[in-house]
């Protein structure tokens, strides 16, 4: 773990209370402010005179490399620096590798496969991260390259660190006590990434396999054979266990459209939190007519958390109405607006007098039934 500025205030002369707090000698008004300067490794902590060893051994060892981070093509394998995703962030997502051997009898089929694997999640579109070719083939190569593929060989594996599978708790132990060496002791023998090899083609035990090693400390696992179905579902569960805890997961704050909406296309307005725009937007995307979707900035809040924090106001949703001169070609002059925001309404709607705000529902699937029924509302 990284040394934090109380952990070294603490030790300092002014955590100490001791006759030589905030002397200044190091520049900096007090200890604290010198304390967090040397967290955020922006000055040297031999700049006070004062800094006895234990101290110092801390500093030391919280410079010590914990994951070391290789490069493979355009992606990044380890580096990784906690034990737990809620403490501060995962880093570099686990990559996943499929093997291709050019002497396979199968190896035109697979690499057609494998060029071809190509799945949507959460609006963004994903490919099998690499290959770890056997006997390569220059044209081959090329056409993964161009897909944006990377090729992994044994060389870049002899700077990683191989965990072997035997059973499922056995392999995760020894992938934890890896990990706890590299990140909390900086034992420097266990600084390299580490890969996984997984065989046989049994999706249902390979997934379950598969989505532990992820989350237990996998920084590569290797396939030996190709299922869509299996990379489908873990690339999607890597999307859960990579993303920063600290920074909510957005979309970008415009009108989106849904089934070419015309003059009599139906507005909806919600904030820009991804869950609240994808749970929304799958329900218009099933209805019969055509729908616009305003998306308002709230910094990635969801409906409540955004309209208690005063992220989504009468002011911001109606600028980001009017912006959208899109929205002009709409006959009805309706916006229904999330159930949530009920106590908005009132406010909206002085602030878009051309425009009848409607209550919506406070939950995404009950979108179809609330569009029956709109003819009445
Ligand atoms: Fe505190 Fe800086 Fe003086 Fe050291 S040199 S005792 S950190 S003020």
């Amino acid at each position: 773990m990284s040394l934090g500025a109380m952990d070294i205030f603490k030790l300092l002369p002014g955590g100490k209370r001791n006759e030589n707090a905030n002397c200044k000698k190091c520049g900096c008004a007090t200890c604290m402010m010198f304390a967090i300067k040397l967290s955020k490794g922006q000055c040297d902590g031999s700049l006070c005179p004062y800094m006895d060893d234990e101290l110092s051994q801390k500093l030391a060892h919280s410079r010590k490399v914990q994951q070391q981070t290789l490069k493979l093509g355009r992606l990044a394998v380890g580096g990784e620096n906690v034990m737990y995703r809620h403490e501060k962030t995962f880093i570099n997502p686990c990559v996943y590798a499929i093997t291709l051997d050019s002497k396979s009898p199968d190896f035109e089929e697979k690499l057609s496969r494998i060029l071809n694997f190509e799945i949507e999640c959460v609006g963004n579109k994903y490919k099998i991260d690499a290959v770890y070719f056997k006997n390569p083939v220059n044209g081959a190569v090329q056409a993964l390259k161009e897909k944006g593929i990377e090729i992994l060989d044994d060389d870049f594996l002899l700077n990683m660190h191989e965990v072997e599978y035997t059973t499922l708790d056995d392999t995760i132990l020894n992938l934890a006590n890896i990990r706890y060496q590299a990140v909390v002791k900086r034992n420097e023998e266990f600084s390299k990434p580490v890969y996984v090899k997984l065989y046989g083609d049994d999706y249902c035990s390979l997934c379950a396999i598969a989505s532990a090693l992820v989350c237990k400390y996998a920084n590569l696992i290797i396939f030996e054979n190709l299922n869509e179905a299996l990379l489908s579902s873990i690339i999607t569960l890597r999307l859960n266990i990579y993303t920063d805890p600290q920074k909510p997961l957005q979309v970008e704050s415009k009108v989106y459209e849904f089934n070419n909406p015309d003059e009599n296309a139906l507005v909806f307005l919600t904030t820009n939190f991804a869950l609240s725009y994808f749970a929304v937007a799958n329900e218009l995307s099933g209805l019969k007519c055509g729908s616009y979707l305003v998306i308002t900035p709230s910094e990635g809040m969801s409906v409540l958390t955004a309209w208690s924090a005063q992220k989504i106001t009468a002011e911001i949703a109606s600028k980001v109405v009017s912006a959208n001169s899109i929205l002009d070609k709409v006959k009805n002059r309706r916006i229904i607006i999330p159930g949530l925001l009920s106590d908005l309404r009132e406010e909206l709607q002085e602030a878009l007098p051309d425009w009848k705000i409607v209550v919506g529902t406070t939950e995404a699937y009950k979108i179809p039934d609330f569009v029956k029924k709109l003819s009445d509302v």
